[in-house]
């Protein structure tokens, strides 16, 4: 979050926000289940300009061998943004900002893992940002609980998540980078749809706790049409399957 210009309205006089959405409407979101050939389990996710690929490897032996455990699998998540995501090129690697969030993603998606199923092995996530532009721990969580879902790894329920915010004293769904950057506050959130739990949490910036609220329960809304997508990507990957077969 920045100072925002004086000049800058990010809601016009009209209701629309600078992409041309009215404060609770999504960004385009499409995805795509089985997209890598190498993968156990893989996704792709544009969401408005982000784009994410998500890449599941396991269950598999682990490496280093001690931090295995006699009772279950362990989820390790690799959030990682290539050089190109972003408009100041990115120095490649691991830096504090992707560390956080690869922690907070596997914190979001290792409630619907059934690890217990798999003692002894690790399941691997990898999320490769191609192109950023704000919200992508959320599409990252998306893309992954897809990827999961494709390695044909037993979840409880599928993770869906979405981000809301404030901007221009509004609070708006799935905020863009420009929102994101000059807005007053980003929250981010992951739910189990069916489950009915919140696996992610977070805000940055100022809210009212009123404001919060409101803020989480938008979020919510979005993660659940979002789910909606989720379903239907992993239903065409089956009809696409069953053809392959036929
Ligand atoms: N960003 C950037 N350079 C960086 C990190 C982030 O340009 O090194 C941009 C990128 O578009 C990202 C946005 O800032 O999506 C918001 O980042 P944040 O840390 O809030 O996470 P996100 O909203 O992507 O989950």
């Amino acid at each position: 979050m920045m100072e925002k210009p004086e000049e800058l309205k990010l809601i016009d006089e009209n209701g629309y926000r600078i992409d041309g959405r009215k404060k609770y409407e999504l960004r385009k979101v499409n995805m795509k289940v089985g997209v890598l050939k190498n993968a156990n389990g893989s996704a792709y996710v544009e969401w408005g300009k982000n784009k994410i690929l998500a890449a599941v490897y396991g269950p598999r032996e682990i490496h280093p061998k001690h931090l295995q455990r006699p009772d279950r699998a362990i989820l390790r998540v690799r959030y990682n943004m290539a050089p190109f995501s972003v408009e100041e090129r990115k120095k490649p690697g691991p830096d504090r900002r992707s560390v956080e969030i690869s922690k907070v993603i596997r914190g979001a998606l290792e409630p619907a893992v059934i690890l217990e199923l798999f003692p002894r092995t690790s399941i691997d996530v990898f999320i490769e940002v191609l192109q950023a532009d704000a919200g992508t721990r959320v599409a990252g969580i998306v893309a992954a609980s897809l990827a999961l879902a494709d390695a044909g790894i037993p979840m409880k329920d599928l993770v869906s998540a979405c981000a809301a915010g404030k901007i221009e004293d509004e609070i708006v769904l799935d905020l863009n980078k420009e929102e994101d950057n000059y807005g007053t506050a980003d929250v981010p959130v992951a739910i189990m749809p069916i489950k009915n739990d919140i696996t992610l949490l977070q805000m940055d910036g100022y809210l009212t706790k009123e404001e919060f609220l409101e803020a989480v329960r938008l979020a919510i809304k979005g993660a659940k049409a979002v789910y909606q997508k989720q379903r239907e990507a992993l239903k065409e990957r089956y009809l696409n399957v069953l053809q392959e077969e036929e």
